[in-house]
């Protein structure tokens, strides 16, 4: 039994994959075969003005606003992930940001494998442990980071649960 207590991240499988079940199917299996686990998971859409304020960051970029068109174009899928070491291996998975240099530098990585241009790269994963925070609060504001530490960490670190296939998540087994 690990000691290190888990991570929490925040995962968007973005609407270019989410229009191809098969990828999503490859990115749940990579995750589930890295030791991930599914905490929380909901499909929904963005607005242009919700994805405007999810990348407020990016305000006054070049990409900025093929960015927001992309997001809330179709479908996405948000995951709250834990594991030990979440935020730095989810991103190790998901591969570099610029998926035209990634398909040649980290070819086997989810960006490198599916991803088709700069802007449509996949996925999203939070980049620190303080924006898993903000984000999972975005995406999943009914969601008490410090309720799930002081409840449920525990049962997840020491393997106390199951993966269920029909919600896509994994339980605790109570
Ligand atoms: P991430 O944390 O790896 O997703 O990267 P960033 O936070 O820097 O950028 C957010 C998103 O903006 C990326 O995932 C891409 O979809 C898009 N993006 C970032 N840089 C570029 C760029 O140079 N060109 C284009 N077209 N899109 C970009």
């Amino acid at each position: 039994m690990s000691l290190k207590r888990l991570q929490l991240t925040l995962a968007i499988f973005k609407p270019d994959i989410t229009a191809q079940p098969h990828i999503i199917k490859e990115v749940r299996s990579m995750l589930l075969q890295h030791k991930f686990y599914f905490i929380r998971s909901k499909e929904l859409r963005l607005s242009r003005q919700r994805a405007e304020e999810f990348y407020q960051e990016h305000k006054g970029k070049f990409f900025l606003n093929r960015l927001v068109s992309f997001m809330s174009s179709g479908p996405l899928s948000a995951h709250i992930l834990a594991r030990d070491n979440a935020v730095q291996e989810w991103r190790r998975l998901m591969g570099p940001t610029k998926v035209l240099r990634t398909i040649h530098e980290d070819a086997d990585s989810i960006r490198g494998m599916y991803g088709l241009t700069d802007t449509r790269n996949c996925t999203h994963g939070s980049d620190s442990p303080e924006s898993a925070a903000k984000e999972i609060a975005f995406f999943f504001p009914e969601f008490s980071i410090d309720h799930w530490y002081r409840e449920d960490e525990s049962c997840y670190r020491e393997g106390k649960v199951f993966y269920d296939n029909d919600t896509g998540m994994h339980m605790l087994q109570r």
